[in-house]
């Protein structure tokens, strides 16, 4: 492999679903570095066993990274190279590695991404939703008080919003998103995705939620929920607009008011003025 460095923590992306969907510079890395940090060592061995790599592993899951971290530091120092691997998809992405990385960094050792899949730009690129801005919000508290909490700061987020979440959990989720964001709201059901019953689905929040009660089916497998952020809200911006425009031109020329109104509110310079114009008279 000619791009492989010693004293060098990898971080691989590994499928998400189907097996194909790992690069060839994944696959050398993962053969010829010293050791592979696995998340679950027993279900990231089927991975290297069809690919037939056979590099020793080290478990570093939620529960033993602090330690496992400087553990495998120590190796890093002593110039031995590390791939670190998660069940499924890119580590560190609700998957755990973000201490391994920071620690790493802060001892100057070189960190490497090899890029691969990712259930969450998966989802996005084929929900048909806004890709522009997003925010990925991860997993929802599954207690139903603390996530309507989570869902109600969400209310006027713009970006399209990205969560991940358990299928035991989706009727009950997607109740409270519609509670939230209303039953217009479009949304996608990004469901077993790159694996053989793959549903991706754009619709109202409404009918998403009345197609998952009616199939348990789409309450199985793997699941990413999207949701369109909110539009522009046209009419009480106008308002806002009107109200700042009312209160300035009492002090100021149309064309001054115009431009403080326009660099403070979500509305161009041209729209402010003729506004301001007609305020006038
Ligand atoms: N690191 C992974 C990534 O890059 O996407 C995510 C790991 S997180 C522990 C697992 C969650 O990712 C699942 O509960 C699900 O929400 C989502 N996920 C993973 N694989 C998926 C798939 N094939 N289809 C849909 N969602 C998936």
């Amino acid at each position: 492999m000619s791009a492989y460095q010693v004293a060098t923590l990898y971080i691989v992306a590994t499928p998400i679903g189907n097996l194909s969907d790992i690069s060839q510079r994944a696959i050398d890395t993962l053969q010829e570095v010293d050791v592979i940090a696995a998340e679950d060592t027993r279900h990231s061995g089927k991975l290297l066993q069809h690919y037939l790599i056979s590099t020793p592993m080290i478990s570093v899951h939620e529960h033993n990274e602090q330690q496992r971290s400087e553990v495998l530091l120590a190796r890093l120092q002593q110039g031995e190279s590390v791939a670190l691997i998660s069940d499924a998809g890119t580590p560190l992405i609700s998957d755990p590695g973000y201490r391994l990385v920071s620690l790493v960094r802060k001892h100057n050792i070189r960190v490497v991404p090899i890029p691969g899949s990712c259930a969450l730009i998966s989802a996005l690129s084929a929900s048909g939703l806004a890709s522009d801005r997003f925010s990925f919000e991860g997993f929802l508290p599954s207690k139903q008080g603390a996530r309507q909490q989570a869902l109600q700061a969400l209310e006027n987020e713009r970006r399209t919003l990205i969560f991940y979440e358990s299928p035991r959990r989706l009727k009950s989720c997607l109740t409270d998103m519609v509670a939230v964001f209303g039953e217009d709201r479009p949304a996608c059901l990004a469901r077993e995705l790159t694996k053989l019953h793959e549903t991706i689905d754009t619709k109202p929040l409404v009918e998403l939620l009345a197609w998952v009660s009616d199939d348990s089916n789409q309450q199985r497998g793997e699941c990413v929920l999207l949701i369109e952020g909110i539009k522009e809200q046209k009419e009480s911006s106008e308002i806002a607009v009107n109200q700042m425009l009312t209160v300035l031109l009492k002090e100021l020329p149309v064309k001054k008011a115009a431009a403080i109104t326009a660099s403070l509110l979500d509305v161009s310079k041209n729209t402010a003025y003729d506004m301001a114009l007609k305020l006038k008279q």
